[in-house]
């Protein structure tokens, strides 16, 4: 039986012709590719500025950065996302602490951060940067943390990774409500580079940052300058930067894959929905739906029922025999043995704890045809009435 995929990127002719181009064109690197893909990028979000990079990884690094997160510095996320969301921190020396997610949406919970607010404002604790994450795609609580950060002092970086082209309050996401965001373009996400990252911003300033930090803490920019140039060719590092990068090949690939980036996510929305209907009878959790946000539907996770007859490692074993290619996002980041050797310990996060142990992603994917979807129903139902 034909394997079915978890993710599959959707590469077409155009897609390829766009990266031909460049191939025969003067820049591999450092040309007009990259910020073409900016400009079209942060046009799409509604945001000013949108700085390319060589994955989110890099992003989130240069975003905690920017935002002058540091030994010292303490920065929370939530446990239910990939690891890059708490390893930023780490990167830069800081401290790192989590916030539990609400069981039903799966991402951050506003009264949990405000709670842990509260007793860290007591305590002189507060944290530097909160990183929020859209997980699956579907925004996090952004406005509640917008009110309170501005009463805590603290910066919001939004791991918007699963959710380009997703929106909040009728906004896009990566605009109104955080002081930054890092999208990722890795192939398994909603529009790709191969690898590779964007953050955005509405302040200059950061953005700023932000560029230099990309590439070696340089700059040419004539404002930018600390010191009288000595010519034309002069140069300036300003602060410890990387080699965070994009290619004009990512770059090409990536703006024509955004040209269609809308019609991908009216795929997946529809795939969505036919799942919501086909599965509506199974012992399953399905995923949630929020009136006032849309999501980019980067996952179709569910959560296996406590009616189950079966468990979720069964559940999973049964629908990788059968070529299902399921997948589980996340363990636990608070969980892992780094993270447990800086002291932290299984019912730190008990929400994050239980929706990992019975979540379970779907196959999802712009060309996930419906009679896969089909068969993906079948072989579930028959895998979660199968006693244990
Ligand atoms: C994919 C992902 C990342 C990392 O993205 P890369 O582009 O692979 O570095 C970070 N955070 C979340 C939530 C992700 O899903």
């Amino acid at each position: 039986m034909e394997f079915i995929p978890y993710s599959c990127q959707q590469v077409t002719q155009e897609d390829i012709n766009s990266v031909v181009e460049v191939l025969r064109s003067e820049f591999l690197t450092q040309g007009p590719a990259v910020p073409a893909f900016e400009d079209a990028f942060a046009k799409r979000h509604g945001v000013p500025h949108a700085i390319a990079v060589s994955s989110a990884t890099a992003g989130l690094h240069i975003a905690c950065l920017a935002l002058d997160v540091g030994p010292g510095s303490l920065v929370w996320t939530t446990p239910n996302t990939f690891l890059a969301s708490a390893n930023c921190a780490r990167y830069c020396g800081a401290k790192i602490d989590f916030v539990d997610i609400d069981p039903v949406s799966r991402n951050m919970s506003v009264e949990a951060l405000s709670t842990k607010l509260e007793t860290a404002a007591q305590t002189g604790r507060l944290p530097k940067v909160v990183i929020p994450v859209d997980f699956s795609g579907l925004p996090a609580d952004l406005r509640e943390m917008r009110f309170l950060a501005d009463r805590h002092g603290f910066k919001i970086l939004e791991d918007a990774s699963h959710a380009a082209g997703a929106s909040y309050l009728s906004q896009p996401v990566g605009s109104a409500w955080s002081d930054l965001s890092v999208f990722s373009f890795h192939a398994v996400k909603i529009v790709t580079t191969a690898e590779g990252g964007v953050v955005t911003t509405h302040d200059p300033e950061l953005a700023a940052r932000l560029r230099r930090l990309r590439s070696h803490g340089m700059t040419r920019e004539p404002a930018e300058l600390e010191r009288a140039p000595d010519g034309p060719w002069y140069y300036e590092q300003q602060s410890l930067g990387f080699n965070y990068r994009l290619t004009d090949l990512q770059a090409a690939l990536g703006n024509s894959q955004l040209a269609r980036m809308d019609s991908l996510q009216q795929q997946r929305m529809a795939l969505a929905d036919r799942y919501d209907t086909l599965l509506r009878d199974l012992p399953l959790v399905l995923p949630p739906r929020q009136a006032d946000r849309v999501s980019s539907w980067h996952l179709y996770a569910v959560e296996v029922g406590a009616q189950a007859k079966a468990s979720r490692a069964e559940v999973f074993r049964a629908l990788r025999a059968a070529n299902v290619g399921v997948n589980v996002h996340y363990i636990p980041v608070h969980l892992q043995p780094y993270y447990a050797r800086l002291g932290f310990r299984r019912g730190d996060f008990p929400a994050a704890e239980a929706y990992y142990a019975n979540a379970l992603s779907l196959p999802l994917f712009p060309a996930l045809r419906a009679e896969q979807q089909q068969r993906v129903l079948e072989v579930l139902a028959a895998a979660l009435e199968q006693p244990a």
